[in-house]
């Protein structure tokens, strides 16, 4: 069996975030236990899709459920459900979507990379408002009677020009529009699994290798059961245009067990073990003359603090970014463009002990 070493390839510690490109999250022993143990038996996929969704609904408040392979599939099948409903000569249609309500609606102050999946289905996406602002005329000039929803994009990170929530949900809700919103890696709290829907939401997508430290290729979809089921039969192995995005009965009962994992565990604890990594952390940089701080919450608002060490220059900062990473231990950290002198420390990504390893570098890097 080969391993990453062995393929010439160095892990890292990451003390930035669930990010993709780095490897998304870690998955607990329970996961990787659940996927193991679903690898040895055949099952049927369908009673299977159908079994853990109704699981996963029941465990996080919502009607319905569905996994999917990445928030970025459920974007796609959420397109797809909107469209289709369960009709199945409909499904079988797509990504020819003539003659069906295809339009959906989402702010122009938030366009990003994530436009891309849901266009895939066959929908046209309809941008409303400006980039540095939106009215409500703007929204409900931007209805027609091909609308078949409008997808929104919850985070703080992206709400700053865009109308709040709901609002959109009201003004949707009023023409018949349901409402998709992107959460994918608001989590923790965990109430977020059911806060979108709780508002109202028709359907909330997040993905399954962030926050729920799931299969990095898994993803969830909530809300209304008549469209996750839409969602289901649009996907593999219903043969819609989702079967691209095929999850297999690893990922399933993986995400399963990691969506059990994370509504059982104690939250207040383990938000209580990262605040006490981020206080040492400052602590002792600060002691050192550092300039650090705690900041809270997450970029999307998720509830756990960060460390952020500023900089005498932006300089300074890239030198200790490309210092940390070519060191041993390999140290990737967090930075942002909005801050260009600050690194940043999340301890959302980090094993026991690390955050005390990274200090150490950050001392004898800076100490100097
Ligand atoms: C990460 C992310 C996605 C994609 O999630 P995957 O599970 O990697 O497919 C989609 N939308 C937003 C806002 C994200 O942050």
């Amino acid at each position: 069996m080969s391993t990453y070493k062995d393929l010439g390839i160095k892990p890292f510690i990451n003390a930035f975030d669930t990010i993709t490109t780095m490897g998304g999250s870690l998955m607990p022993p329970e996961v990787v236990a659940a996927m193991a143990e679903a690898a040895g038996h055949f099952v049927d996929l369908f009673e299977l899709n159908e079994k853990v969704g109704a699981r996963i609904a029941e465990l996080t408040r919502n009607e319905g459920a569905c996994v999917t392979a990445g928030a970025a599939c459920g974007l796609l099948l959420c397109a797809a459900a909107v469209m289709t409903g369960c009709d199945r000569a409909l499904i079988d249609r797509l990504p020819d979507t003539t003659g069906m309500k295809n339009e959906i609606l989402v702010h122009r102050c938030q366009r990003l990379g994530w436009q891309r999946p849901p266009r895939l289905s066959g929908a046209r996406l309809v941008e409303f408002g400006g980039e540095e602002g939106t009215r409500r005329e703007d929204l409900l000039s931007a209805f027609t009677e091909r609308t078949a929803a409008v997808l929104y994009f919850a985070s703080p990170l992206f709400e700053r020009h865009a109308l709040p929530l709901p609002e959109v949900i009201s003004l949707a809700h009023e023409r018949g529009v349901p409402v998709i919103v992107d959460a994918a890696a608001n989590l923790p709290p965990a109430s977020n699994l059911w806060a979108y829907t709780g508002m109202g939401a028709d359907l909330a997508i997040f993905s399954g290798g962030k926050g729920l430290r799931g299969p990095q290729s898994s993803g969830l979809i909530v809300g209304k059961k008549a469209l996750t089921d839409a969602c289901r039969m649009n996907a593999n192995p219903g043969g819609g245009v989702g079967r691209v995005a095929k999850v297999g009965k690893e990922e399933i009962m993986g995400l399963l067990a990691a969506v059990e994992r994370f509504m059982s565990m104690d939250h207040d604890a383990e938000l209580a073990r990262r605040e006490q990594w981020v206080a040492r952390a400052v602590e002792r940089l600060v002691d050192a003359g550092i300039s650090a701080r705690r900041v809270f919450p997450g970029i999307h608002g998720q509830t756990y603090p960060r460390v952020r060490v500023t900089l005498p220059s932006r300089a300074r900062r890239d030198e200790t970014l490309n210092a940390l990473k070519a060191g041993e231990p390999s140290i990737v950290a967090g930075s942002y463009p909005d801050d260009p002198e600050s690194i940043y420390l999340n301890p959302l990504t980090l094993q026991e002990g690390e955050m005390d390893i990274i200090v150490d570098r950050l001392l004898a890097l800076l100490a100097q």
